[in-house]
């Protein structure tokens, strides 16, 4: 069988595609400019056969897709952008991820693939401008991010990333119910995990591998970075939830949005974890209060999802856990930046 992988090119996209082809399944991937598929090519040579790229320059236009669709079985939707660094929020991020969707949904149903997954978010599912996220709230798939488009101009610009993941998903789940695709959207917070994507300079460090480098990437003497958001998922859990949504029984998945979370951690315990585990990094790493007790987030985790749907549609005991995700997304990142 044979998955389009949309935005082949991502940093979450570089695990789906490991986890389908490792499952047995032949991956299509469609890239913006063809040269980003030579790291992929060079990782894989012995799935030549099982992995081949197509070049979609634009997904609001969708010009191409009718090409990537043609011979696929299902697909897994990833491309959406992910950055902050905005100045059109409609045309940077709004545009791209809702119509973008509608138009892979579209050249899919088009060419009769019913299977399809999408990447979605916490982000579709938090209550953000409310003040969310709730430390004592349980997020379950019937909570949708309250932001609408009448809000956009008065939106910091991750809350418009936030907004463009609702909106996108939202109308993934209209156009599949409307047109009879089994559609399901795996929901994680922020996704972390060694990059395998092509990292060619400090500017190209994905959105949230960005937040975990600002741990060992920063000023002497700087604070412990607090507005990020400590609630993950590991980015191989991502990826085979990605998997299993397309190879599961269609009443599991048909509609369904998958939280997926390995859990919360704070900031401060990431921090003196990294120190009592990577000493030699100590130097770079943000500076803890004096003492535990001043911790700004001690003992509060930040919210909780409700990961059950998962683990009993998908077939997940369990997920990896932040010291594992942490340490190896460091140790890769320190790998990495030898290259800049
Ligand atoms: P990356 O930035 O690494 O990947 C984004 C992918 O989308 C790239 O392939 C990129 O292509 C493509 N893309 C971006 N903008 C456009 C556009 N305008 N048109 C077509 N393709 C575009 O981010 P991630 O891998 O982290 O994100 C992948 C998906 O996962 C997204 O849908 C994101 O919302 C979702 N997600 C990510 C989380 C995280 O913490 N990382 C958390 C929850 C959801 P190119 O390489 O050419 O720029």
């Amino acid at each position: 069988k044979t998955v389009l992988v949309t935005g082949a090119s991502g940093f979450v996209a570089s695990y789906v595609i490991d986890a389908f082809l490792n499952a047995g399944w032949a991956v299509k991937g469609t890239v913006r400019s063809l040269a980003k598929a030579n790291h992929l090519i060079e990782r894989y040579p012995d799935h030549a056969d099982k992995l081949t790229f197509v070049q979609v320059p634009d997904l609001v236009t969708g010009e191409g897709l009718e090409d990537a669709v043609k011979g696929c079985d299902a697909v897994a939707h990833t491309a959406s952008p992910y950055t902050f660094n905005i100045t059109d929020p409609i045309k940077d991020l709004i545009d791209p991820a809702v119509k973008g969707t509608l138009s892979v949904l579209k050249a899919a149903k088009d060419e009769g693939i019913k299977h399809v997954v999408i990447t979605s978010s916490f982000a579709a599912v938090t209550s953000l401008p409310d003040g969310g996220p709730w430390r004592d709230y349980t997020y379950t798939a019937d909570d949708w991010n309250p932001a609408t488009l009448d809000d956009v101009h008065d939106l910091p610009p991750p809350a418009v990333y936030s907004l463009s993941k609702k909106l996108a998903e939202k109308a993934a789940h209209e156009f599949a119910a409307q047109h009879g695709l089994v559609l399901s959207s795996i929901n994680p917070p922020m996704i972390y995990g060694p990059p395998l994507q092509k990292i060619a300079s400090r500017d190209e460090v994905n959105t949230s591998s960005a937040a975990i480098y600002a741990l060992i990437n920063g000023d002497e003497g700087r604070d412990v970075p607090w507005n990020r958001l400590p609630l993950f998922a590991h980015v191989a859990d991502v990826a085979t939830a990605h998997v299993r949504a397309l190879e599961a029984d269609d009443d599991k998945v048909a509609g369904k949005r998958f939280l997926i979370c390995g859990g919360s951690f704070t900031w401060e315990d990431a921090t003196s974890y990294l120190a009592s585990q990577r000493p030699a990094l100590r130097s770079r790493l943000p500076t803890l209060p004096a003492s535990p007790d001043q911790y700004k987030d001690a003992g509060k985790p930040i919210a909780t999802l409700d990961t059950s749907l998962a683990k009993a549609n998908l077939g997940f005991d369990s997920f990896i856990g932040w010291e594992e995700t942490l340490l190896s997304t460091v140790d890769a990142l320190v790998e990495i930046e030898k290259q800049f």
